[in-house]
């Protein structure tokens, strides 16, 4: 299809470029140019559908960079609890009887709230099977993702298994929608050993599955609390001196494909090692507050030129995929704790949120920024609202105030997924339905086990 939104205010993130009565021309998947209104208009008349976009912004659709998007299905289930605690005693206990359909279904929420939020690309950390899993869910929700799945030492066989199968299936399929990645899920629950296969397992699925510019990446939980240096030393009886990082480093695993979730426990020489191997950040503040994991040192990251994006995490953790929160939270806790105003403003966050966020996932080429031959990935936002108005600065409005509800209109991959707020590729009453259910059957097999 092809389409030809006007008079907008565009928030291009190219160059911090901004262009007021402007208009976006969409042939099939790609941004074909990008204008003023009154040239694009009679360029682009008869086979253009229409979106006028008069007081709204229009912005490269939001880059959320570590979710795990079948854990809406235990949203609330736990909360109020430390990290370890929550996984071991709640988390991990009800996820053994999910099953791959409820994995589906719980990915099929998440893309749902994701949409409807003005994110158009979500960063997911689960558990693949080859029958039903969240690369079939965002496919059919038309959302673009990079789909993981989680290694653990205790299972290697089967995630060799899964990572081929995944790579095979669902490696750049779509029509370009989905990308895949290798997710070690952390340095203390994934042995050294391992993490050195994992990668190797990575550059092999590359090799073969991977076209050049569509790289197939790795996503790992990093230094998420201040104790797992010493998590890591007794998991696996090993010494190592200073940080996370720098244990990793040693290994020979770190390299520009690897996203780092968390981040928050650094030491100087692990910030140091992370700009020298060009590691990539998922910074996921709401996630770190609820779970009291403490505030990763973000700003001092970005000083060293290290690409730092946003991530929600888990609905369990957070317990919403909205990144309007995290960009609004990212700019206010870091100059909350640094007393410090002038950190993280604005543009900054918003860059954190779109073209940062498309860096991270080594996908710049084609998404994060409204550019001629980029995907066309969009989000429209209505301004005229009482809480929007006036307005002096978009950049402001859209971090310090703007929320989920007030995305209109949303397209990806050229396709229109929502419009006015009304979803185009899925029923979401019918969704809440299976939900409902599959909590239900969660909580009868938890109990039935129990007794
Ligand atoms: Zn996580």
């Amino acid at each position: 299809m092809n389409i030809l939104i006007q008079n907008g205010i565009i928030i291009t993130m190219q160059n911090k470029k901004i262009i007021r009565q402007g208009a976006i021309a969409i042939e099939d998947k790609t941004i074909v140019e990008v204008g003023k209104t009154s040239k694009l208009k009679r360029k682009y008349g008869r086979g253009y559908e229409k979106i006028d976009a008069k007081g709204k912004v229009v912005i490269p659709g939001l880059i959320n960079t570590h979710q795990h998007a079948a854990m809406s299905l235990l949203r609330g289930y736990a909360d109020d609890l430390p990290l370890q605690e929550w996984l071991e005693k709640w988390i991990w206990p009800i996820e053994k009887h999910v099953t791959a359909h409820d994995v589906y279904i719980g990915a099929l929420l998440t893309a749902i709230e994701s949409i409807m939020g003005g994110t158009t690309t979500v960063n997911t950390m689960y558990h693949y099977t080859p029958e039903e899993n969240e690369a079939k869910a965002f496919a059919d929700a038309g959302l673009r993702g990079v789909i993981g799945h989680v290694c653990f030492s205790w299972r290697k066989n089967e995630d060799r298994n899964a990572l081929e199968d995944l790579a095979k299936n669902w490696h750049n399929k779509a029509d370009g929608l989905i990308r895949v990645s290798v997710d070690p899920h952390a340095p203390y629950t994934v042995d050294p050993e391992y993490m050195k296969e994992l990668k190797e397992i990575r550059e092999k699925l590359n090799a073969k599955y991977s076209p050049e510019k569509a790289p197939l990446i790795c996503h790992i939980h990093v230094a998420e609390t201040s104790d797992e240096t010493e998590k890591i030393r007794t998991a696996f009886n090993i010494q190592f001196k200073d940080g996370v990082m720098a244990y990793l480093d040693s290994l020979g695993v770190l390299d520009e494909r690897v996203v780092a979730a968390h981040c928050v426990a650094l030491t100087d020489r692990d910030v140091g090692i992370m700009k020298k191997r060009k590691v990539k950040v998922s910074h996921n503040p709401i996630s770190n507050l609820k779970l009291a994991s403490g505030i990763s040192p973000v700003p001092k990251m970005l000083r060293k030129g290290i690409t730092v994006s946003l991530g929600t995490d888990s609905p369990c953790s957070n317990n919403t995929a909205d990144m309007f929160e995290i960009m609004k939270t990212t700019a206010i806790i870091h100059k909350g704790i640094n007393k410090n105003p002038t950190l993280m403003p604005a543009e900054q966050v918003l860059e954190m949120a779109t073209i940062e966020g498309a860096k991270a996932l080594s996908w710049e080429n084609e998404i994060g920024s409204i550019e001629v031959g980029k995907k066309a990935d969009l989000s429209i936002i209505n301004l005229k609202k009482p809480h929007l108005c006036p307005i002096y600065n978009e950049a402001s409005h859209l971090v310090y105030v703007a929320r989920a509800s007030d995305v209109e209109t949303v397209i990806i991959n050229g396709r229109i997924v929502m419009e006015n707020r009304k979803l185009t590729m899925l029923n979401i009453e019918k969704v809440m339905d299976m939900v409902e259910k599959a909590k239900n059957n969660l909580l009868s097999k938890l109990n039935a086990n129990v007794k």
